[in-house]
């Protein structure tokens, strides 16, 4: 079983959220997941790797306010 239940912004609450087929290879270690309910994908490659806090920043974009354009 790969499911995890994780909160999902669609359905504004906690859903089962299942590994997609995953053509990269990943298998089981696939850092998506898809909502059982509304087909939503997530990047939650934060759960394996709970020590790379430093190295990526998609743990939780919805707390931080993004008011920079992206001139680069
Ligand atoms: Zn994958
Ligand atoms: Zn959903």
């Amino acid at each position: 079983m790969s499911n995890r239940e994780l909160h999902c912004d669609t359905c504004e609450g906690v859903r089962p959220f299942e590994v997609p087929p995953c053509a990269d290879g990943h298998d089981p270690d696939c850092p998506e997941l898809v909502c059982t309910g509304c087909g939503t994908a997530l990047l939650v490659a934060a759960f394996t790797l709970p020590a790379a806090g430093l190295a990526g920043e998609g743990r939780r974009p919805a707390s931080r306010p993004r008011s920079r354009p992206d001139a680069a």
